[in-house]
């Protein structure tokens, strides 16, 4: 089967088709990554359509999963998206089948489509299994009994907004402050370096391409920023005691493309979460659930939207 996957992040888009058989991922061809000119909705809906079009024509199956950032309710209802303009009480599978007719059309929110992604290639034996995933916030999502855990309301998963610290820290992105997000995120991390005063970056790309001119202090706030992750993924496992952690995103792409060697190896960012972790959890906790980066990559989101569209056919 031929999924067509398109994951809606805050400045571009990514698609794919992705093909599975018998329920298992097989691969992922005709990638592409459009930027975002704008951050209004009109601009996503247009080139969702555009996406949706061209794959058809490339001989994909009538299948849409959509990784979305922004709050999913349970019926795949996009209630509203942070960043973007207008981007609120939509729903996907509306404006795809009156654009092409009937299609199944599945969206959910991007950190748990990334951990059922996750999930479903690298540990489906996993009973219980945490994704977290660091970009410009900090996402995620649990999954126990081969089931994505929705909660009541659709919003399971924030591992980003899990208090960490008494101490002020800046603003979140969810109006409190304290959130592991504001520490540990892309976000975090240039605000943390900005501060120390020795050179100042407008984003977190610019600090990363910059990385050879300040090498040992960016890696300490990779590691610090690291082990606040870790401190709230102890957390959550001293509750779940899952056998499998993972975590993926951006954030941690850059600093294994950085710290040179696409290796996970003395990763300082990985480092950190270890460490945060072995402070956080119990030790009884600690010793079943093994922690790793996550395998798909900047295509987790895509991978998990459409294998469920498709389990969820
Ligand atoms: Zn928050």
């Amino acid at each position: 089967m031929k999924v067509i996957g398109i994951d809606i992040g805050g400045s571009s888009i990514k698609a794919g088709i992705v093909c599975i058989e018998k329920g298992l991922f097989k691969k992922v061809y005709s990638e592409e990554n459009l930027p975002l000119r704008t951050n209004e909705f009109i601009e996503i809906k247009e080139k969702v359509i555009e996406i949706c079009n061209k794959k058809l024509s490339e001989g994909a199956d009538r299948f849409v999963g959509i990784s979305t950032a922004g709050s999913v309710d349970n019926t795949g209802t996009v209630i509203s998206a942070g960043n973007f303009n207008n981007y609120r009480n939509v729903s996907w599978k509306e404006i795809i089948t009156k654009e092409f007719g009937k299609m199944s059309v599945s969206t959910i929110n991007d950190g748990r489509a990334s951990a059922w992604g996750e999930y479903s290639v690298s540990n489906p034996k996993a009973k219980t299994h945490i994704h977290a995933v660091i970009g410009t916030g900090i996402g995620g999502g649990v999954i126990h009994n081969g089931e994505l855990l929705q909660g009541d309301s659709g919003q399971a998963g924030y591992i980003g907004h899990i208090k960490i610290t008494a101490d002020k820290t800046p603003l979140c992105s969810c109006g409190k402050m304290g959130c592991v997000e504001t520490l540990a995120s892309a976000k975090g991390i240039l605000a943390k370096y900005n501060d120390l005063g020795y050179y100042k970056y407008n984003t977190f790309n610019e600090l990363i391409d910059n990385f050879n001119m300040d090498k040992n202090r960016i890696i300490n706030v990779f590691e610090e920023s690291g082990y606040w992750l870790g401190v709230a993924l102890g957390n959550v496992m001293n509750v779940l005691n899952p056998q499998c952690v993972t975590v993926g995103g951006g954030v941690i792409l850059a600093t294994l493309h950085c710290t040179n060697k696409y290796s996970l190896e003395n990763n300082p960012y990985m480092n950190g979460v270890e460490r945060g972790i072995h402070y956080a959890t119990h030790r009884r906790v600690e010793a079943t659930g093994s922690v790793i980066c996550g395998v798909l990559g900047n295509n987790a989101g895509i991978i998990g939207a459409a294998n469920l569209v498709v389990a969820s056919k």
